[in-house]
């Protein structure tokens, strides 16, 4: 079987074609908004079916089929590397036990085995990634997340676009930047046969892949282990194993003992190490290999023929490791996790990576500055967790074909947010609890528009106030449900007023927002037991 590292290095081919092929779909739809944006309303009809039924949707689909095409080729080459590599290894007890070894290249019966096995991985792969089975993940006007078919998305953002494109230029851009961020976040996605759910394209074809590679090896274990007359196994090693296989893998077992190991019952190694059935480490319910998520592989081996693969210093060394645990913004992580933060970082660049190219290709320079602000951040904290956890770092992985970083987009978010900018404010002089990315507070324009239109009435009179509650506040208040959301109250002769400010983070269990500033989030007059009252119920704890 191939190792780990190497196994996720020949998926990522795939999955790297794959999101070529789902930038190509998001910059497709972004031309398609900028040019209905820039359409005279005269032209708009004629457009919009040019769009729709010009044969743009088509060349989306035979790009995806021609990835569809090269991936295929790639299964069937992937499939005999590996099992090449089981054969390989299976070598010396052949020549130990005096069978008649065939060189792979020659041997025709097991190489058309592999084939027919990656065939049917390939018309899984099929199955999984044609242009009927993928869409998108969006929002219908509940506000439920449904899934959309692609040449329906595709369809369905030009008759959004043509029609808030009507409407004026500040509702187009508007609606845009929705559709842009759900579109570039969402990703072509597929529905999980499994579950019923929609999942990233490139996951599930990294799970099906993992799947039907351990089948593979399954399938090759048995038969060559028959053939050179095994008699015992040799577990594989991965970083981070679960409690319950730490100490068991890169063992060797007799086919007798290893039996018992997966039956639940006391065990011995060949190298005399004991496997209770109930131990301190490892509980009751220990899993036999191979089963209910557990990525270990068996190989079939004759035992005295070769030394494990790995000595029992690298063992402990990875166990050791798996122990470790880090600090970031003040959570603690083991090992494992932080492999996990890994990933949902790498996805998230990406996906932030694909909103940039889009929002860039539509037009809109807001959302393409949001987003490669946001790149920076994600980057940086990708970084921060890879040299604290020690974990290799893998770029490759957040490659998104055709972006490229955008110094303009950035400076034109700047200035946007700058503009928004109406003080500052560091919650960290009075509370540990946040790790505010800044001191800056912004109010946008929904912000400032829910003010005036919630509380029309008294709003004029008290709004040029905010820059005094900002900086002459009586008293500080964190919300206790909402962590990261403050009120600042200062008591005026004719009003009470209380300002309202969420708190923006950087920390990874807080998943949206990032890269943004403090935001304002309401700003108004209270009632006389106002404050008494939040307090009473424990809504709100003052913190100054
Ligand atoms: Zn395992």
């Amino acid at each position: 079987m191939l190792s780990d590292e190497i196994l996720e290095k020949v998926i990522e081919r795939l999955t790297n074609r794959i999101e070529e092929g789902n930038t190509y779909v998001l910059r497709k739809i972004g031309a398609n908004i900028k040019r209905i944006g820039k359409a005279k309303a005269s032209d708009l009809i004629k457009l919009e079916q040019m769009l729709k039924y010009g044969g743009d949707y088509e060349k989306i689909a035979q790009k995806l089929a021609k990835i569809t095409e090269i991936n295929i080729k790639d299964i069937k080459k992937i499939f005999r590397v590996a099992a090449k590599k089981d054969y390989d290894f299976a070598k010396k007890f052949y020549k130990y036990r005096n069978a008649k070894y065939i060189p792979f290249d020659e041997n025709i019966a097991l190489k058309s085995q592999i084939d027919a096995l990656a065939n049917i991985t390939a018309s899984d792969y099929v199955n999984i990634a044609n242009t009927r089975a993928i869409g998108f993940s969006i929002k219908d006007i509940r506000g439920n997340t449904i899934f959309q078919s692609l040449d329906n998305t595709y369809r369905n953002v030009i008759d959004e676009a043509v029609l808030s494109v009507s409407q004026g230029k500040s509702t187009f851009d508007e609606q845009m930047y929705k559709i842009i961020k759900e579109l570039g976040t969402s990703g072509l996605k597929t529905i999980n046969f499994a579950s019923g759910r929609a999942v990233r394209l490139d996951s599930a074809i990294r799970m099906n892949m993992r799947g039907a590679l351990r089948n593979l090896h399954n399938e090759m274990q048995e038969q060559l282990g028959e053939e050179f007359d095994s008699d015992g196994v040799e577990i594989s090693v991965h970083s981070n194993p679960a409690p319950d296989h730490a100490l068991v893998q890169g063992r060797q077992f007799s086919n007798e003992e290893f039996n018992k190991f997966q039956n639940d019952q006391d065990a011995v190694s060949y190298d005399g190490i004991k496997f209770p059935a109930e131990s301190e480490e490892t509980g009751h319910d220990r899993r036999s290999i191979s089963e209910y998520n557990c990525y270990h592989y068996i190989f079939a081996i004759v035992l005295g023929v070769n030394k494990p693969e790995y000595s029992n210093k690298e063992l402990k060394k990875i166990i050791n490791k798996t122990n470790e645990e880090i600090e970031i913004d003040g959570r603690k992580y083991d090992h494992y996790e932080a492999t996990q933060l890994q990933r949902q970082l790498e996805t998230k660049i990406r996906e932030q990576k694909d909103i940039q190219i889009m929002a860039k290709e539509a037009g809109n320079d807001l959302l393409a500055g949001e987003a490669q602000n946001k790149i920076k951040v994600l980057t940086k904290k990708y970084k921060e967790v890879s040299q604290k956890a020690d974990l290799p770092t893998y770029m490759e992985r957040m490659r998104v074909s055709g972006y490229r970083r955008s110094a303009s987009a950035s400076a034109a978010y700047t200035e946007q947010i700058n503009k928004m900018k109406v003080g500052t404010f560091d919650v960290s002089q009075y509370t540990n609890k946040m790790n505010p990315t800044t001191s800056d507070v912004i109010l946008t324009s929904k912000s400032r528009k829910h003010i005036f239109e919630d509380h029309a009435k008294d709003a004029p009179k008290y709004f040029d106030r905010m820059q005094d509650v900002l900086n002459n506040y009586d008293n500080v208040y964190i919300e206790n449900a909402q962590k990261n959301t403050i009120w600042l109250t200062k008591q005026y002769d004719d009003y009470n007023l209380k300002l309202v400010i969420k708190i923006n983070e950087t920390s990874l269990y807080q998943k949206k927002k990032l890269g943004y500033k403090n935001g304002v989030i309401t700003f108004h007059p209270m009632r006389k037991n106002y404050l008494k009252n939040a307090l009473d119920k424990k809504k709100i704890e003052k913190i100054n």
